[in-house]
């Protein structure tokens, strides 16, 4: 097998950045190499005020959807991985080992959230050959009381359409596709390799139908770009009519490895935007101000208009009927999203 990195460089690099310099290249296709790496850890806790879950699970690094505005492209810098598009071409599945997952999955509480898919996509065309995303949902099966959310952009989550449901009867799940716009010109330039819109609301029908809880979130809004009002309720009602329980969505934070990628990005696609984005985004990560809240109010009108929910619903699983009172911890969708 090949490796990533010659042997000498990796003398130099430690942890997780030598672990996945010396990953074996397990397969390659013409844009990305998929390889495998060993992993310790499964289950990551989050300490952010920024998002509302308390553990998350990533079953991939890297992301081959190649989003211009993807905020997770730093992971891969953990892996001396600087250059911004490795994120999208080198993609590491989890090497897994079902006994050290539900070894920490024990000594995590029931009543804590956690949320899958919240750093990469976790049915990104990798899952197709390593089905790591699919393992884990089958462990969790096995589970009983817990608080488990999954997002995504491929409609390869109604694969799995039956394996959800099965969790939802034990555990409170919620599942989530992240659709920016039901443009398919501009989804296809912001998200190049992620499933088209409309078949995106299509997996939501999909799921909704099989009985599986799920919302649409419309993250990152983009000034200029899907942030119109017309755009959003367009999108809104395609997602109550598909059964969608909720809707959220939040204005972009652009970091600098994100900026590294848009900025270039809206200069060639659209000059005229490029400026007042590299202005507004000049001295923070976040836009400030009367921006976010108009956005809210949009956002709020579309929901009350297709009765969608702000919040994630509590719901009370078959499997606790008749059990005590459990308590319920979801909230609103947070600002991760793949
Ligand atoms: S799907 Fe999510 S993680 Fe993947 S590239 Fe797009 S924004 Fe990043």
């Amino acid at each position: 097998m090949d490796t990533l990195f010659p042997l000498p460089e990796q003398t130099r690099l430690v942890g997780i950045a030598r672990a996945a310099a010396g990953s074996p290249v397990l397969e390659a296709k013409r844009r990305v190499d998929y390889l495998e790496l060993p992993t310790r850890r499964y289950i990551t806790k989050c300490d952010s005020e920024r998002v509302p879950f308390q553990w998350t699970i990533n079953p991939y690094r890297g992301c081959e959807f190649g989003c211009k505005y993807c905020y997770a492209r730093y992971t891969h810098e953990f892996m001396e991985l600087r250059d911004g598009l490795s994120f999208e071409t080198r993609i590491f599945a989890k090497q897994w080992d079902p006994r050290a997952f539900a070894q920490e999955l024990r000594r995590i509480p029931r009543n804590h959230w956690i949320a899958i898919g919240t750093a990469t996509d976790p049915y990104q065309p990798a899952e197709r050959r390593f089905g790591v995303t699919r393992r884990m949902l089958e462990a969790l099966a096995r589970e009983r009381g817990r608080r488990l959310s999954i997002t995504t952009k491929s409609d390869l989550m109604t694969r799995d359409a039956d394996l959800l449901r099965t969790i939802s009867a034990s555990n409170v799940l919620h599942a989530a596709l992240t659709i920016t716009t039901l443009d398919e010109e501009l989804a296809r330039l912001i998200e190049p390799y992620a499933t088209r819109p409309a078949l995106r609301i299509k997996a939501v029908e999909t799921l909704t139908k099989a009985g599986i809880r799920a919302g649409v979130v419309a993250s990152p809004i983009l000034p200029l770009l899907n942030d119109g009002e017309s755009g959003l309720d367009e999108l809104a009602r395609a997602a109550a009519g598909a059964g969608a329980l909720y809707f959220g969505g939040h204005v972009v934070f652009l970091k600098p490895c994100a900026r590294q990628v848009f900025f270039p990005f809206l200069e060639r696609h659209y000059p005229r935007l490029a400026g007042r984005y590299r202005e507004r985004f000049a001295r923070s990560s976040y836009l400030r101000g009367a921006y976010p809240e108009t956005v809210e109010r949009r956002i709020e009108a579309v929901r009350r208009r297709y009765g969608l929910g702000r919040r994630i619903p509590d719901y009370r699983p078959e499997a606790w009927e008749g059990e005590e009172q459990r308590e319920l911890a979801f909230g609103e969708p947070g600002r991760a999203d793949p």
